[in-house]
C-alpha cells in the first residue's frame, strides 16, 4: 500500500470513484481505500436520469446499450390516474449497481487511479487515515464512505438533521420490462418504484413508512403489480436500506471533504442520489485544484437546492394521501404540468418555471 498521495479516498463506491476520476482527470495523484471488494452492490433504484449520463459523460464514461435499459421518461400511476412525461434532452438509463460499478471501476484504473479493496479505514490521522494497519498521508482526505460515513463522525461534521427516515427494500426479478419507463407506483404510505435495467429483469424498490415492514408485505399494497410479478422469478435477494431527506451544516472541515451520501442526499424517490454525486465530484476536483475547499462548501449548497425541493414535494405527496391523490388526478388531466415539473427534476428548467407550474397546479386545486 502506497504511504503517500494527493487525495485519499475513503469509499469505493459511485461517488468515491467519481471524484476519484474528476480529480485524477486534474492531474493529483489518487488512491481510493474501500472496506468491500467488486462486485459491489447496494440497495438502489437504479435509474440514471439524462443529467447524470451527462456527467457521467464528463467523467469519461460512456455506457454501452447492453449495459442497460434506455429509459424515456417517468410515470406516476396511483389507484385511480396515471400521468407520464418523456425527458426532452435524451434518454436516462436503468442498470444494475454491479453494472455501473464496474464501468466506474475500469474507468478509474485506466486513468491511474490507485485502487485498494478490502480496506477498511481504521481511524483518521493528522496526516490523512490508517487503512488495514497502514498509515496513509495525504494532501487531502475525501469521505466517500456512505451514509453511515465513519470519516463524517470522526471529523466533527455529523450534525442531526435527519428529516425522516423510510424503509426501502430492493429485489430484481426475471421478466421482459412492460415499459420503458420508470415508474412510480403510489400507495397508502408507501410507494413501487419500478425500473428496468435489461431485456430480461427488473428493479422494483419499495419505500414506506412503517418500520420491520419487509418485501413482501408491502408489496401487497400493491396489488396490480403484486399480480404481475407472482409468478416471475427473483433475479436477486432482497436488500434493504434507509433513505430520507438529510442535510449537513458543513461538508468540509480542514483538509477533509465529504461527498455523495457521506455528505447528505436526498430521498431515494427522487432518483437523484448519483447524478448529485457525480455533479458533486467534478465541483470538489475544482475547488481541489484552487486548493481552496469553501469553494466545494458553496457549490454543494446549490447543488442540493433542487433535489432538496423535488424531494420535500415528494414527501409532501407520501404524507398527505388526500393531496397525492387530488395532485394525480390534476396532473392527468393537465399532463403538461407533469411534464414541466419533470423538466425542473432534471434540470432543464429553472426554479421560476417550477414555481409557475405550482401556482397553476394551486390554482386547479382550489377551483377542481
Ligand atoms: C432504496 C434506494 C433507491 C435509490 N435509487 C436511486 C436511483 O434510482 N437513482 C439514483 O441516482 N440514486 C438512487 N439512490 C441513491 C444512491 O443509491 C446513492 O446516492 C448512492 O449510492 C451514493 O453513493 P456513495 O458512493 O455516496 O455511497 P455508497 O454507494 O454507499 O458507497 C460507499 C462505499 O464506501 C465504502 N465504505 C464504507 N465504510 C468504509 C470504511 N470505513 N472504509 C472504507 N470504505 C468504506 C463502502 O464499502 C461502499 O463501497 C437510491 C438510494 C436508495 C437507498
Amino acid at each position: 500500500m502506497q504511504q503517500e498521495t494527493d487525495v485519499l479516498i475513503v469509499g469505493g463506491g459511485p461517488a468515491g470513484l467519481a471524484v476519484a476520476i474528476a480529480a485524477r482527470q486534474r492531474g493529483f495523484r489518487v488512491s481510493v481505500v474501500d472496506g468491500a471488494k467488486p462486485p459491489i452492490t447496494k440497495a438502489c433504484g437504479e435509474g440514471l436520469l439524462p443529467d447524470a449520463l451527462q456527467a457521467l459523460r464528463e467523467l469519461g464514461i460512456e455506457l454501452r446499450e447492453t449495459d442497460g435499459w434506455a429509459l424515456r421518461g417517468i410515470r406516476f400511476e396511483d389507484e385511480h390516474a396515471s400521468v407520464s412525461s418523456s425527458f426532452s434532452g435524451g434518454c436516462g438509463v436503468g442498470i444494475r449497481r454491479e453494472v455501473l460499478h464496474a464501468r466506474m471501476v475500469k474507468r478509474a484504473s485506466d486513468c491511474g487511479v490507485v485502487l485498494y479493496w478490502n480496506a477498511p479505514i481504521t481511524s483518521l490521522t493528522e496526516a490523512g487515515a490508517t487503512a488495514c494497519g497502514n498509515k496513509i498521508s495525504a494532501r487531502w482526505v475525501i469521505g466517500a464512505d456512505g451514509s453511515r460515513s465513519l470519516v463524517r463522525r470522526w471529523s466533527g461534521l455529523e450534525s442531526p438533521s435527519l428529516q425522516r427516515g423510510r424503509f426501502a427494500y430492493r429485489r430484481h426479478y426475471r421478466l421482459s420490462p412492460w415499459t420503458d419507463f420508470t415508474e412510480v407506483h403510489w400507495g397508502e404510505k408507501a410507494q413501487a418504484y419500478i425500473t428496468p435495467v435489461s431485456e430480461d429483469e427488473i428493479c422494483v424498490v419499495l419505500i414506506s413508512n412503517r418500520a420491520g415492514s419487509r418485501f413482501d408485505e408491502t408489496l401487497r399494497s400493491f396489488s396490480k403489480l403484486e399480480t404481475r410479478l407472482k409468478q416471475c422469478a427473483h433475479a436477486s435477494s432482497e436488500r434493504g436500506a434507509m433513505t430520507g431527506n438529510f442535510y449537513l451544516k458543513n461538508v468540509t472541515r480542514g483538509k477533509i471533504a465529504l461527498i455523495g451520501d457521506a455528505s447528505g442526499g436526498v430521498d431515494a424517490i427522487t432518483g437523484e442520489g448519483l447524478c448529485l454525486s457525480f455533479r458533486q465530484a467534478h465541483e470538489l476536483a475544482a475547488a481541489l485544484v484552487e486548493g481552496d475547499l469553501r469553494l466545494y462548501e458553496k457549490a454543494h449548497r446549490r447543488m442540493l437546492r433542487r433535489p432538496r425541493l423535488m424531494g420535500k414535494l415528494l414527501l409532501l405527496l407520501d404524507r398527505e394521501t388526500g393531496m397525492r391523490k387530488r395532485t394525480m388526478r390534476i396532473l392527468e388531466a393537465g399532463p403538461h404540468l407533469f411534464e414541466r415539473m419533470l423538466a425542473y427534476h432534471v434540470g432543464e428548467t429553472r426554479v421560476f418555471q417550477l414555481a409557475a407550474t405550482g401556482a397553476s397546479l394551486g390554482w386547479r386545486f382550489l377551483t377542481a
